[in-house]
């Protein structure tokens, strides 16, 4: 049985849920309530397969056609519901559960002040009161679920009074205390906690790469949430790859300086003061291990670095002034486009082009 096997941690909630799935106890409404990215939605879908996996009596295979549709978040009888705006388009939705779908990182968040309205408590009424598409059940995952409106909490309250068969509500909160009591006793209440940080550095490696010391730093920053970590981790890897475009615009494009100043400012405009400030910190740690390389040591923050041919300790380390006096004078609020280019072209001019 391959039950909550990509759950992490949560010990205590695996055997809550492992339970009631292979004792095929399943209640029709639960409520997973714990901190953004302890792995709840994962725990719901595993829930989810459990409940319509045809293959295995305890369990799900994570191979037939219903488990794949759950894992791609395009099952027609498992649907989650997330807050959204009134002018939040269905494509921006669908987008969103692609990314999920494709990375298993990507919140499922729409940014703004978003809420659960009437109307998809309704449309939601309506898809279990028809006979399920696929012939398995239905489950239905409401994502901040404390962000329901009144009128909708109490639509949900009506579904949970007289559950239609085969049905399982799966309700996901940072605040269970935000939900309405009514609806909090007609489900069960299962709680999950913060990782310990090591726990969260060795997900980090194994999933996104980076290095022991950064997973280190990172799991810090996730405050024991491995889903923020990967969110952040994801974010390094990004920025880091940057560096090294930023890297080989320097040293390998064949560009005079003014299509270079001309290519930087597109680039600055896209990224802005806040994309701009880690990148420079990114492409400062690359300077310092291209400057180890140079002296035959191991890179400190990646696994292998870059070629660059014909640049010295010494080019290294004017680089890294260049875009240490960028960070500080983009603190001081000076032009993004500007101090960003000072860096990129003077780095490059030191080699006499
Ligand atoms: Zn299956």
């Amino acid at each position: 049985m391959k039950l909550f096997l990509t759950l992490k941690g949560q010990s205590q909630a695996k055997e809550i849920l492992s339970s009631t799935v292979s004792s095929n106890r399943l209640a029709h409404a639960y409520i997973l309530a714990g901190p953004d990215g302890s792995g709840r939605l994962t725990a719901a879908l595993d829930m989810a397969k459990a409940r319509i996996c045809p293959e295995e009596e305890k369990g799900f295979c994570g191979r037939c056609r219903q488990c794949r549709l759950v894992n791609n978040l395009i099952h027609p009888d498992v649907r989650i519901t997330i807050p959204r705006m009134k002018t939040t388009k269905d494509e921006d939705t669908i987008g969103l559960f692609k990314a999920r779908a494709e990375d298993g990182i990507t919140p499922l968040r729409i940014p703004g002040n978003t809420y659960i309205s009437i109307d998809q408590m309704r449309e939601m009424g309506h898809r279990l009161s028809r006979k399920s598409f696929e012939g398995y059940g239905y489950v239905e995952i409401i994502y901040d679920a404390h962000r329901l409106r009144r009128e909708a909490a109490n639509a949900i309250l009506k579904i949970l009074e007289e559950p239609p068969d085969g049905a399982l509500l799966v309700l996901i909160t940072s605040r269970v205390s935000g939900m309405l009591p009514t609806v909090r006793s007609r489900a069960h209440t299962v709680r999950f906690g913060r990782l310990t940080n090591p726990m969260v550095e060795e997900l980090l490696m194994e999933r996104t790469g980076v290095s022991a010391e950064t997973a280190s730093r990172l799991a810090l920053q996730s405050d024991g949430c491995p889903g923020q970590a990967l969110v952040l981790g994801r974010e390094k890897l990004e920025d880091r790859s940057q560096a090294e475009d930023i890297l080989s615009l320097i040293f390998n494009s064949f560009s005079g300086d003014m299509e270079l100043a001309a290519e930087v400012e597109v680039l600055s405009r896209k990224l802005g003061r806040e994309g701009i400030l880690p990148l420079c910190s990114e492409v400062i740690a690359l300077t310092h291990d291209l400057r180890r390389a140079l002296t035959g040591s191991k890179p400190l923050t990646r696994e292998s670095i870059p070629v660059v041919s014909g640049a010295d300790d010494e080019t290294y380390q004017r680089m890294e002034m260049l875009f240490q006096q960028c960070e500080n004078r983009l603190r001081a609020n000076a032009s993004p486009s500007m101090a960003f280019s000072a860096a990129v072209v003077g780095s490059r001019n030191r080699r006499g082009h």
